[in-house]
């Protein structure tokens, strides 16, 4: 993984963010205020399958 490559903001997701944004999308976006929140962006990375 590239070193520049930038997580996303959103505490549950596991997501890189996209280029020029804290987020991975909208999905993050519009839950970064919930962090409690399973991700569920979608992203094949946030499967919520293993506790890592
Ligand atoms: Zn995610
Ligand atoms: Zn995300």
């Amino acid at each position: 993984m590239p070193e520049d490559e930038k997580k996303c903001e959103h505490p549950s997701c596991h997501c890189p963010a996209k280029e020029g944004s804290d987020f991975c999308g909208a999905y993050c976006e519009g839950l970064a205020d919930t962090p409690e929140v399973q991700c569920a962006c979608g992203h094949p990375e946030c499967e919520p399958v293993a506790r890592v």
